[in-house]
């Protein structure tokens, strides 16, 4: 693990970052303010699928958006507020600066970032890169404007199978950064010639296939969802496999009334909206000590909170600012990114 993500861990990751520190009473106080600031200045929230419940549904009650990061990104760039306020993490903000330069991009904190991000700096990946100039280089969206910037293309798990596959058919040859499991998983799938960076989420990749097992026996009718992220013995455990988005159609669509779920249990907020009769059980981590370290959540994503948002857009001392000629550079890969995906939804309407 990165030095700085094992310091993370290490300092961070207590059990804290799971309860919120509000009141009830506070709660809809910061609620109240929140939604007159985002009407006073033309701002829209767009949320992450981790994030706190109480942050996913002021998103959705203020007209705002909920989703996976592929979908933040296209509902920031097309939605006509002025003012967007991020609830995620930091590459997701920049993300949105990327591709709305001319709009204010507020986070709740700066400082709430992604093992992925952490684990892929940029100079030692160009030098990889360097290393290699047969290959067309894929990132995940997980990752700094920087490295975003020296990709050819830029990925969600939404659609990685999908474009790897498309990048394979032209006999394209791969750099894969930076989830090593995600990037393994799109390589068996599609058979590419995929080269792979060598990183992790620190939530998914806790996820183990002995504790699921040992669950799937005492609710032998579940179904088991996993996304991608999550190491390859817990993949093969998977009825469904899959991003954020897609796991929550399985959790819909799937006749199951149980699910075992290895992702992030922020997801269980929207997994619970759309299946309101069915039960969805977190999948075993790490160990059974009371660390988060083996808990499935993001202590990133739990940075954000409903004072801190509130706060926020009453200091805008949490703006988003990318380097303009970085802001250039990235908007390619991402812009690409959206056109594929725009393909693809059309392809698939129309098939
Ligand atoms: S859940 Fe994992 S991939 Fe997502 S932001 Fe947190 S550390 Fe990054």
């Amino acid at each position: 693990m990165n030095t700085s993500v094992s310091d993370f861990v290490r300092d961070h990751l207590d059990g804290s970052h799971l309860q919120s520190h509000l009141s009830d009473a506070e709660k809809v106080e910061y609620r109240e303010q929140i939604k007159a600031l985002l009407k006073e200045q033309n701002a829209v929230l767009v949320a992450h699928y981790y994030t706190d419940p109480e942050i996913q549904s002021l998103a959705e009650e203020t007209g705002g958006c909920v989703s996976d990061s592929l979908e933040m990104a296209r509902f920031g760039k097309d939605h006509p507020a002025q003012t967007l306020i991020v609830a995620g993490v930091k590459f997701m903000g920049e993300t949105a600066k990327i591709l709305s330069p001319e709009k204010t991009v507020l986070m709740p904190t700066l400082e709430a970032t992604c093992s992925l991000d952490l684990g892929c700096p940029v100079d030692e990946f160009s030098a990889f890169c360097d290393q290699h100039p047969e290959r067309e280089v894929v990132v995940y969206a997980n990752t700094s404007a920087a490295v975003k910037a020296r990709a050819d293309w830029v990925v969600t798990s939404s659609i990685a199978l999908e474009l790897v596959e498309h990048l394979h058919n032209q006999g394209k040859k791969i750099i894969w950064a930076p989830d090593k499991h995600l990037g393994a998983y799109v390589q068996r799938e599609t058979g590419a010639d995929v080269l792979l960076w060598d990183s992790a989420c620190i939530v998914h990749d806790e996820f183990k296939a002995k504790g699921i097992e040992d669950l799937k026996k005492v609710h032998p009718d579940a179904a088991v969802l996993v996304h991608p992220e999550s190491p390859e013995a817990v993949v093969k455990l998977a009825d469904a496999v899959g991003s954020t988005s897609q796991l929550i159609n399985a959790a819909k669509n799937m006749p199951n009334d149980v699910f075992i779920v290895a992702t992030d249990r922020g997801i269980f907020y929207k997994m619970q909206q759309m299946a309101p009769h069915k039960r969805f059980l977190e999948a075993p981590t790490g160990g059974n000590g009371a660390t988060c370290r083996s808990c499935a959540h993001c202590p990133w994503m739990a940075m954000n909170a409903l004072d801190s948002l509130a706060l926020e857009l009453q200091q805008h001392s949490n703006e988003v600012h990318v380097d303009a000629a970085l802001i250039e550079q990235a908007m390619v890969p991402l812009n690409r990114m959206l056109a594929f995906a725009e393909q693809l939804k059309a392809g698939k309407a129309a098939g």
